[in-house]
């Protein structure tokens, strides 16, 4: 056996997985990943590269992102009893937290859900376990959570809220419980915020297992990488010692904290964008063969009739509308397509491209 072919090297969990793929969206409306389709006005953009000019990169960053982490605890309003930890992106929080966790340890999530909690529990050996949501409604099955809470003592739960992909807000209560049951870690993972209406950060006080995860990328800023966990000093303090000491670089620091204070531009890009959620569901619902699942996010969830899935995304993709096909992880997923709420015009030419993907001319 040469070294190049070596199966004994890495662990047989890494030899089993897959890459997260990323579909190649060159030249088409992208519709896929949830990002804000908005830019920046020309204004801001000069004020963003007067604010970046001076910014020493022969220097390393500040390893504690001090600036920046009193801008979040300012303008996100997160009380002086909890610390803030940044990851490069929310993804990176997620691997830390796993990565601290004895060997072995159960990581439960509610299914369908954001993938990396699976994809990361993989990396690290660590038992995943994940329980289906109810059909139809997906709501969490209560008994069921708390069932495998009692058989598996996961030692973190994470849940999405609003859940990716379904876009549905989880029953508050229904997540209360969850944490009152839980022996370790329960991480209400805040993804798609901006456009919910809805927080756990002000239950932080209550729950000493509880951790509010965000991030700014479905904010605007996905190309800059920046999550950040709040919680109770301890977790934080024990999180930090596994964190890269200089995990969000210096134009993520200066661009975020800039970004931030001129927040009121994204709070307009926000509502443009749930206003044309609103318009969206209600187009896609008007259409036979199809149902749209109401939503809390930037992105909405719908079913085709029966095997259509594959041959509806094929077709948009061929016009040049890239959205995401869930139907190939089947379950709950089944037949299922995933749209991110994008620009009047972008949302405008996928409904376009779709009826003729339905055959319904136009
Ligand atoms: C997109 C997403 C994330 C990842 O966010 P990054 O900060 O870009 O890594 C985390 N959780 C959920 C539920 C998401 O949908």
């Amino acid at each position: 056996m040469t070294y190049a072919t070596r199966t004994d090297l890495f662990r047989p969990e890494i030899l089993a997985m897959s890459a997260y793929k990323v579909a190649d969206a060159s030249g088409m409306i992208k519709l896929d990943a949830m990002e804000n389709p908005y830019g920046w006005p020309e204004d801001i953009k000069t004020s963003w590269l007067a604010a970046i000019q001076d910014c020493p990169l022969n220097r390393y960053p500040d390893p504690e992102a001090q600036q920046l982490r009193a801008t979040l605890r300012e303008l996100e309003n997160i009380p002086e009893a909890f610390d803030i930890l940044l990851g490069n992106g929310s993804d990176e929080i997620i691997q830390m937290l796993l990565m601290a966790l004895p060997a072995n340890a159960c990581v439960l999530a509610p299914a369908p859900g954001f993938v990396m909690y699976k994809q990361l529990s993989d990396s690290l050996s660590l038992r995943y376990q994940a329980i289906p949501v109810v059909a139809d409604s997906f709501g969490l099955d209560l008994p069921a959570m708390l069932m495998a809470i009692a058989e598996h003592q996961p030692s973190v739960i994470f849940i999405a809220y609003p859940n990716n992909p379904t876009g549905n807000l989880f029953d508050s209560q229904a997540i209360e419980a969850i944490i009152q049951a839980a022996q370790g870690l329960v991480v209400i993972d805040e993804a798609y915020a901006p456009f919910a209406n809805a927080s756990f950060m002000d239950k932080l006080a209550m729950y000493d297992n509880l951790l509010v995860m965000r991030t700014v990328s479905k904010l605007g800023l996905a190309g800059l990488r920046l999550g950040y966990l709040v919680g109770k000093p301890y977790w934080l303090e024990q999180l930090n010692k596994i964190r890269l000491p200089y995990n969000i670089n210096s134009l993520t620091q200066i661009t975020a904290d800039f970004a931030l204070n001129n927040k009121s531009l994204f709070d307009k890009q926000t509502q443009q964008i749930c206003a044309q959620r609103t318009l969206l569901l209600a187009q896609l619902n008007a259409l036979d063969g199809l149902v749209a699942y109401p939503s809390a996010a930037n992105f909405i969830l719908f079913r085709t009739l029966p095997r259509q899935a594959d041959v509806i995304f094929a077709s948009l993709k061929a016009q040049g509308v890239l959205i995401k096909n869930l139907s190939p992880q089947g379950g709950l997923l089944a037949d299922c397509l995933r749209v991110t709420v994008g620009t009047p015009e972008e949302n405008a030419a996928f409904m376009k491209a779709l009826h003729h993907s339905l055959g319904l001319g136009g």
